[in-house]
């Protein structure tokens, strides 16, 4: 017989990856063993070649849905002489390393008996297998096994112990097996004053839910708000009470076809909808589309996302119809996720909780995502895919602890050759977010048993991030520039060392000569960054103020294209809502520089251009008149406003001093907004590209890399990436997100690079 070593790396632990090997190999007749590994799993196989080429070729073609296999590396052994195949348990060889998976989707098996009357987990919402269900979200620490996993308490009755011990049984070493007789239970809480129902608790709740009320719901990463997302009453309910302005709130649908009666999906956008990791998925609305107009107003995406766990599955069977499944906070803070908690915090917002006895050990938000330009691109990483490892293409030399960014907090630790996400924090602005932070790195850091000594921080020093890592004495501290560390988040993802030709677009980003950046040409390696162009400065009077107050920055564009003495007919183009008393006041502000930082961010000149073009003064959410303004562009418009690069200074400076003036003609002779801002898009493309160019022939033709918020903006992604020269490879996100919560993975590589082979 011949040996072969087969070594696995990818999502390969915790999903019932080396059972489905042990079915395979005894199906084919090898003899061996499978065991995890730190780096993910090892076969020892024997059998003749022609078996064993027909083993590893099955391993390949029918991996099972959760796993991925990154990299398979065979090498021969000789001969043990076995008489059978085994599975090594992990505990036996003592192996410690990370096996804790990412939370995953109800697999077809487990949703087939969910719905079958003589099943014995008929309507049982806490159903799952060894391919599905709660992972990361139930884990309390190491090694992933029942008793590290908030399932602890519950014994399992001897049906369940029978299917856990049985290595034929599909639910073999299933750590959170459980059934009606042994497992959780469902309740459902009033909390409007209402006697409750005779109703068992999932009827109660889609009876409530089915008349217009609001139902917090305990998912696997923390509680949902839910409503009736087809009444408009309902909707604008939850909104009053969620104090959640005109923010989009994600839907749930029941099956692909219901979403595909609500929204224009693609075979990209099918394909993300309905990955393991099941996220939110950013998806344009379809005209007359059966959704209140409360549930994404004044944009034509809708966020759609299908059901990831039991529970989901019967309470969207029970009330037909699509359901307003927001994240249950208040504001901005982060999600809820412990019963006591969300009874206190969701009191006055939601009528009922329908909760159960299953604790949540860690909080994970849903993931978002999108196909941009072709590209599925995951904007928000969290639930599905935290704490999945990512590949790094060269080794870290020691372990690092990445804060992340201030807005869309996520941070990242990375080891050896892999970096792990952590959960999406959100805003890192109150006392809340900072604890919810600090707890998420500790659970991680334990999970990882690591304790890194190096922590990478964003530069601002008024950052609670920074603030976080400057309160610890215990560490090498090492601060990254925000743009830099968002181009090495692409490099990563490609597994490119640079030099890169990087194009950063965001809203901000502290810059190393006391403006705030955001549209920087930086060629980057990891250890370093050359600035080559940028953005002129615009004055932002009132400083954050003003990314709510979009008028100002529309102000500020405008008194600087018409140097300083905007005409008034220009300046009646911010709307009839800003007193004439607070443009003196800003005029003043941004003239002598008082309290109106210098901003060269691309999204804040999205943000000013929106305002005048769109008469619309206030944006109620960060971005918001910016998205107004990307979804308004009449693709039919293929002309561009003129823009100027000013060479004479280091860097260059993109100038759009003469599209703002040319937009203001357009608007006076009364253009339609959806052509001024094609004409805008078309003109940031065009100097983009020039640029690019004029770079590019002086750098040899480096790979260009197009990072930032900003490019989640879909015009430009794909207009610089279809103008540019053919010859020069364009690197995109995918994995990563290209906004703020994807440049922690930057961060940690930059502060490992800096460092050096020291310390
Ligand atoms: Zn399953
Ligand atoms: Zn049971
Ligand atoms: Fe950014």
């Amino acid at each position: 017989m011949a040996g072969h070593r087969i070594e696995i790396r990818g999502t390969v632990q915790g999903v019932g990856f080396r059972p489905w090997v042990y079915r395979l190999a005894r199906r084919v007749g090898v003899v061996g063993r499978v065991r995890n590994d730190p780096g993910g799993v090892t076969i020892e196989a024997f059998a003749s070649e022609a078996v064993l080429g027909r083993f590893i070729e099955e391993l390949q073609r029918d991996i099972l849905p959760a796993a991925e296999i990154v990299e398979l590396r065979e090498t021969t052994i000789p001969d043990e002489h076995l008489a059978a195949f085994v599975i090594v348990s992990s505990d036996a060889d003592g192996q410690k390393a990370l096996s804790i998976p990412p939370d995953l989707a109800t697999c077809e098996d487990c949703i087939e008996e969910l719905f079958d009357r003589h099943d014995r987990r008929f309507g049982y919402a806490f159903t799952n297998c060894t391919t599905c269900g709660p992972r990361f979200t139930i884990a309390t620490g190491i090694p992933y096994d029942r008793g590290a996993t908030t399932m602890s308490d519950f014994v399992m009755c001897a049906a369940c112990q029978g299917e856990y011990d049985d290595v034929e049984d599909r639910r073999f070493h299933a750590q959170p097996n459980a059934c009606p007789e042994c497992g959780p239970a469902l309740r459902l809480d009033r909390l409007d004053g209402q006697a409750a129902t005779e109703l068992d608790a999932l009827a109660g709740a889609a009876e409530l839910l089915s008349r217009g009320g609001v139902v917090a719901v305990k998912g696997l990463g923390g509680f949902h708000l839910a409503c009736d997302a087809t009444d408009g009453a309902a909707v604008r309910r939850l909104r009053e009470r969620k104090h959640r302005d005109e923010k989009p709130f994600a839907v749930m649908v029941g099956s692909l076809a219901s979403a595909q009666a609500l929204a224009e999906i693609g075979a990209e956008e099918e394909a993300l909808l309905t990955a393991p990791e099941r996220p939110v998925v950013l998806l344009r609305q379809r005209q007359g589309a059966d959704l209140a107009v409360d549930v994404s107003p004044d944009t034509s995406l809708v966020g759609l996302f299908l059901p990831y766990t039991p529970l989901h599955h019967l309470l969207l069977e029970a009330v037909q119809r699509p359901l307003v499944m927001t994240s249950a906070n208040v504001s901005d803070e982060p999600i809820c996720y412990q019963n006591e908690e969300a009874r206190d915090r969701l009191e006055r917002i939601a009528d009922a909780i329908l909760l159960h006895n299953r604790e949540i050990a860690m909080r994970c938000d849903d993931s978002v995502g999108r196909v941009i330009a072709g590209i599925p691109t995951i904007m928000r990483r969290s639930r599905g895919f935290v704490p999945r490892p990512f590949y790094l293409s060269r080794p870290v030399a020691r372990p690092v602890l990445a804060c992340g960014a201030h807005l869309k907090n996520t941070f990242c630790i990375a080891m050896g050759d892999t970096a792990y996400f952590g959960p999406h924090i959100g805003d890192l602005e109150t006392v809340a977010a900072l604890d919810f932070f600090e707890e998420a790195i500790e659970r991680m850091q334990t999970i990882l048993s690591v304790r890194p000594d190096v922590i990478a921080h964003d530069l601002h020093p008024g950052y609670l991030s920074t603030r976080y890592a400057n309160a610890r004495n215990d560490v090498t501290r090492v601060g990254v520039q925000h743009h830099h560390a968002h181009v090495v988040s692409l490099m990563a993802e490609h597994g490119m060392q640079g030099p890169v030709l990087g194009v950063a677009y965001d809203g901000t980003g502290f810059g190393e000569d006391g403006t705030s950046w955001g549209g920087e040409f930086l060629v980057c390696c990891a250890g370093r960054y050359e600035r080559l162009a940028t953005f002129r400065p615009l004055r932002l009077a009132g400083g954050d103020l003003a990314m709510r107050e979009v008028w100002r920055i529309g102000y500020a564009l405008l008194h600087d294209a018409y140097d300083g003495a905007p005409p008034s007919d220009s300046v009646a183009l911010l709307g009839d809502d800003v007193p004439e008393t607070s443009i003196a006041l800003v005029k003043q502000m941004v003239e002598r520089g008082l309290n109106a930082p210098q901003a060269r961010g691309v999204g804040r000149y999205f943000d000013g251009f929106g305002a005048l073009a769109l008469g619309r003064a206030r944006s109620t959410y960060e971005g918001q008149v910016a998205i107004a303004w990307d979804q308004v562009a009449n693709e039919s418009i293929l002309d561009a406003y003129p823009a100027e690069i000013d060479r004479t200074r280091t860097p260059w400076e993109v100038d759009l001093r003469s599209a703002v003036r040319a937009a203001v003609d357009d608007l006076r002779a009364k253009a339609p907004a959806g052509d001024v801002s094609a004409r805008f898009h078309n003109a940031v493309v065009a100097v983009t590209v020039e640029l690019l160019n004029a770079l590019w022939a002086d750098r040899g033709g480096l790979p260009v890399a197009l990072t930032g918020g900003v490019f989640q903006n879909a015009w430009l992604a794909a207009g610089i990436e279809s103008q540019i020269s053919n010859k020069c490879r364009v690197l995109r996100h995918s994995e990563v997100p290209p906004g703020d919560g994807g440049i922690a993975l930057g961060q940690a590589l930059i502060a490992d690079a800096i460092l050096g082979d020291k310390g």
